[in-house]
């Protein structure tokens, strides 16, 4: 059977989010089944986390299909392996399309991936292209008719390409599509190898610690012009994985947030936002103070978040309610920095 081709890679920036489309060079109809679903492997990768997420991850499927570490390359008839020969880098890689025929091996080669070329090259984005590779050694080709992992690219490391919508938050480093195996790859593969095919839960997991909290807020109010002064003190964080550097901006820092009556403010949303601070040489414990400009008049919630170099927000915001005065007639402008915007990378699978 032939090898699964290799595309060229594709970086998009910013809501660019154009695909490659990788072509499975089919030689027949439907690949060859594997004889009673059963493949030894050998892992002699450098990568063996993602390997061994990836396999349990089938495994525990519940199709009838089953790999199954050997220790010599002798005995596997898969073996998954290292190559620099992957025209899009790490991320990416090849995988044999199908059982290759008796006394043929099935071969998986990936590029060995760094810490420092961000979540698609450390364990989140290696594990979904190890998946992926082992869908093609079952015997799937590329599907791109809706989220799968059998999709011709991933987004980041984080999800294949289609399982992401078009906010770019969603495709930020920290954040993963720990379900691996979408419904439609389930069902394509028990319709080669039959079982009861089991979604995993949750979709979506935090592939980085988050923080746990965000610090202390508080605010004090000048009556004449109606500004407030918020003194927001640094939580402790925890240490965020290499990887994780690739989103632009990069610092870590907090959002503030004012809704009306209750405390119900999202991170992120650009329409409650009212201030942003970056902690830069703040150490934890310290605090940083900012200037906000009069709030409409009643009761108002401030909720502050923490972020993390990734953008990644605290578990948990910090609030106080604040009288605000309505608008004052004021010379002063509110001073925000630009949102943290990330990088979107697109990586073909293969
Ligand atoms: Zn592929």
């Amino acid at each position: 059977m032939s090898r699964v081709r290799v595309l060229t890679l594709l970086t998009a920036l910013l809501t660019a989010v154009a695909l490659t489309v990788g072509v499975a060079a089919t030689a027949e109809a439907a690949p060859r089944k594997w004889p009673h679903g059963r493949i030894t492997y050998v892992d002699k990768s450098k990568d063996p986390d993602a390997v061994k997420l990836a396999v349990q991850i089938w495994n525990s499927s519940g199709l009838k299909i089953r790999f199954k570490k050997v220790r010599s390359v002798r005995k596997a008839r898969l073996v998954i392996q290292n190559t620099k020969r992957v025209p899009s880098g790490c991320g990416s890689g090849y995988g044999t399309l199908g059982y290759p025929g008796p006394g043929r091996k099935a071969y998986v080669s990936i590029l060995h991936g760094t810490d420092a070329d961000g979540q698609g090259c450390a364990w989140p984005g290696q594990t979904l292209v190890v998946a992926h590779e082992l869908g093609h050694v079952l015997g799937l080709d590329h599907t791109m008719s809706g989220c799968s992992l059998m999709n011709t690219s991933h987004t980041n490391g984080v999800a294949p390409s289609l399982c992401l919508g078009r906010n770019i938050d969603e495709s930020k480093p920290g954040r993963w599509r720990c379900r691996v195996l979408e419904k439609v790859d389930l069902k394509r593969v028990r319709k080669i190898y039959g079982g009861t095919p089991k979604l995993r839960v949750p979709e979506w997991c935090d592939a980085i610690e988050r923080i746990p909290a965000t610090g202390a807020v508080v605010a004090t109010q000048d009556p004449s012009s109606g500004w407030f002064t918020t003194t927001v003190t640094r939580a402790a964080e925890p240490a965020v994985p290499g990887w994780i550097g690739t989103w632009a901006y990069g610092e870590p820092g907090y959002e503030i947030h004012a809704t009306p009556n209750a405390c119900t403010a999202v991170p992120g949303d650009d329409s409650t936002q009212v201030g942003l601070g970056l902690w830069a040489d703040v150490p934890v414990g310290g605090a940083l103070t900012e200037d906000l400009p009069p709030l409409p008049a009643g009761p108002v919630c401030l909720s502050v978040w923490q972020f993390d170099r990734g953008y990644n927000f605290a578990l948990a915001p910090s609030t106080v309610m604040v009288t605000g005065t309505g608008a004052r007639t004021s010379s002063r402008t509110p001073d925000l920095p630009p949102r943290a915007r990330g990088m979107v990378e697109v990586t073909p699978f293969d």
